[in-house]
């Protein structure tokens, strides 16, 4: 049997090529999302086209019940989940002395809390077979904060310290808990962005370039497969050196 791949927040940028990725590898897919987009049918049939099974589920990550009934259907078509990334993520930008309380706790709400929500929902199955890969999408945010976003970086940071704490709790029934830190990767997230701003980004990492989704899907792959069955708690970077 296929292995089964859940992905929140998959019908755009990074989490969609993620799915893309993950079914060209033979994962069934199971494909959560929060608004319906008039691209969703063709994403399903191109996944479906790699010779896997595409499951779409809809659901707010930031509302606990919302994961718990996605997480059931999934189960209750594939029996399993192998692997679960934690993709969904949301940013409200503002200097902290202008932020307001809803645009930091609702940032914190749909990235880290949403993290919990569906990880909590998912994990005991993982527990029952004694295997499982979690992957959590974090930022080089979280790692070295960035002004303007108090509220992104605490719930990237948080990402991370959930990541090595899960990690810790769950290695001994060989779940692998770790996460990707993405530097700066064209997608709607960062196409509000004007191209001047852009391409002097762009000018100061050092690869001389933004990342793309595949630069993300790739990594997540490696750490879904059998080649990274060593590695636990990680935080990978893939960020053109952004970091160095
Ligand atoms: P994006 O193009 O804005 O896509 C975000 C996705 O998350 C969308 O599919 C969106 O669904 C979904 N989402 C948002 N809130 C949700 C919720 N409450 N419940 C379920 N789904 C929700 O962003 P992206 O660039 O692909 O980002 C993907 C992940 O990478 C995020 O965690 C982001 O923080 C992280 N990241 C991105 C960059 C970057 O430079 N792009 C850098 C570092 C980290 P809807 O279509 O329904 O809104």
């Amino acid at each position: 049997m296929n292995k089964v791949a859940l992905i929140t927040g998959a019908t755009r940028g990074i989490g969609k090529q993620i799915a893309l990725t993950l079914s060209k590898e033979g994962y069934n897919i199971v494909l959560n999302y929060r608004k319906e987009n008039e691209e969703l049918e063709s994403l399903i049939k191109e996944i479906e086209n790699s010779g896997v099974e595409c499951l779409a589920v809809k659901g707010d990550v930031s509302i606990f019940d919302d994961c718990k009934n996605f997480v059931n259907e999934a189960i209750e078509k594939f029996e399993k989940i192998d692997v679960l990334v934690n993709n969904a993520g949301i940013t409200k930008d503002m200097l902290l002395a202008r932020m307001s309380k809803e645009d930091f706790t609702q940032v914190i709400d749909v990235n880290l809390v949403g993290t919990f929500n569906v990880t909590k929902n998912v994990i005991s199955y993982m527990m029952k077979a004694r295997s499982g890969r979690i992957i959590n999408i974090s930022s080089v945010v979280g790692v070295s904060g960035n002004a303007g976003q108090t509220n992104y970086s605490a719930s990237k940071a948080g990402i991370i310290g959930f990541t090595k704490s899960l990690a810790k709790e769950v290695s001994s029934r060989n779940i692998l808990v770790n996460a990707v830190a993405p530097g700066f990767i064209e997608s709607d997230m960062t196409n509000i962005l004007k191209d001047e701003v852009k391409e002097e980004i762009a000018k100061s990492i050092p690869l001389k370039r933004m990342g793309k989704p595949e630069d993300i899907s790739k990594v997540v792959k490696f750490l879904a497969s059998e080649d990274s069955s060593y590695i636990t708690g990680q935080v990978i970077n893939v960020d053109g050196g952004m970091l160095i």
